[in-house]
C-alpha cells in the first residue's frame, strides 16, 4: 500500500492567529505516536513562512496554494515555486478547480506551473474533476482524462506524481460521489497514468477532494486506489483535521 498523503488545503482563510491550529495538531499528531500518513497544510501565501516555523520538528509539511509558471519577472502579485520553497513549502497545489475558475487558468498553463513547480524542487499536487453538468452529461472520465493529458508534463524525475481528483460539485458543497464513483474514477485516472509513466503512474498518489469531513473520512480512504484526501473546510481546525488524517 501506498502512504496516504493527507493535505488541507485552507484557501484565502487564515491570519497569524490561524497558526494556533498548527501548533494544536503538532500536540495531537506528537501525543498519538506513530501516525501512517504523510501530514500538509496549505495555508495562504501570508502564513506561509510562519507555518513553517510553527510545523519544524513535527511531521506537518507545508505547501502553496499555487505558483507562476515563470521563475521571475514583472508579474506583479504573482509568487514563484523557488519563493515558495524558500518560505519553506515542500509542495503546491496546482490547477484548483477555483483557481481554473477565478484566473481563466487552463490545462496548458497547470503544465507549464507543473514544470516550474518541479524545477524548483517543489512537488506538485495537481487537481482535476469535472462540473456537475459534465458529470450528468456522462463525460466525466472523458473530462478528468483530457485534464490528466494536457496538465501533466512528460517528465517528473524522481518526483513522486501526484493527482487530486476534486469533483466541481461536491467542493464546499457537502455531496460527495459514492465510493463506487470514487473508485471508477481513480482506476480511470491510475490507468491512464500507468499507460503513459510506467512504474511511476503505479505509484502516483491519487487523492479525493471534495467535502471530505471527519464522519465520511474512512469510508472515503478505504475506497480502492485512494491514496489519501485534500481537505478544504474541515482542515481549518486541527481537531477536525486529526480526526481524518488517523481514519487514513
Ligand atoms: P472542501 O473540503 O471544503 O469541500 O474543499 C475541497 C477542496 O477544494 C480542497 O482543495
Amino acid at each position: 500500500r501506498l502512504r496516504p498523503l493527507i493535505a488541507g488545503n485552507w484557501k484565502m482563510h487564515g491570519t497569524g492567529a490561524a497558526l494556533e491550529q498548527i501548533a494544536r495538531l503538532k500536540t495531537l499528531l506528537q501525543e498519538a505516536g506513530d501516525i501512517e500518513s504523510e501530514v500538509l497544510i496549505c495555508p495562504p501565501a501570508t502564513l506561509l513562512d510562519r507555518a513553517a516555523r510553527r510545523a519544524q520538528s513535527s511531521a506537518i509539511r507545508i505547501g502553496g496554494q499555487d505558483c507562476h509558471a515563470d521563475p521571475g519577472g514583472a508579474h506583479t502579485g504573482d509568487i514563484s515555486a523557488s519563493m515558495l520553497l524558500d518560505a519553506g513549502a515542500s509542495h503546491v497545489i496546482l490547477g484548483h478547480s477555483e483557481r481554473r475558475a477565478d484566473h481563466g487558468e487552463t490545462s496548458d498553463i497547470v503544465r507549464d506551473k507543473t514544470k516550474a513547480a518541479l524545477a524548483a524542487g517543489l512537488i506538485p499536487i495537481i487537481c482535476v474533476g469535472e462540473t456537475e453538468a459534465e458529470r450528468l452529461a456522462g463525460t466525466a472520465n472523458q473530462v478528468v482524462g483530457e485534464q490528466i493529458d494536457l496538465s501533466l508534463p512528460d517528465a517528473f524525475g524522481e518526483t513522486p506524481i501526484i493527482i487530486a481528483y476534486e469533483p466541481v460539485w461536491a467542493i464546499g458543497t457537502g455531496r460527495t460521489p459514492t465510493t463506487d464513483d470514487i473508485a471508477h474514477m481513480h482506476a480511470h485516472m491510475r490507468n491512464l497514468l500507468v499507460a503513459r509513466f510506467g512504474t511511476a503512474g503505479e505509484s502516483a498518489l491519487l487523492l479525493y477532494g471534495g467535502s471530505v469531513k471527519p464522519s465520511n473520512a474512512e469510508e472515503i480512504l478505504r475506497t480502492p486506489e485512494v491514496n489519501g484526501a485534500l481537505v478544504g473546510g474541515a482542515s481549518l481546525l486541527a481537531d477536525d483535521f486529526f480526526s481524518i488524517i488517523v481514519a487514513a
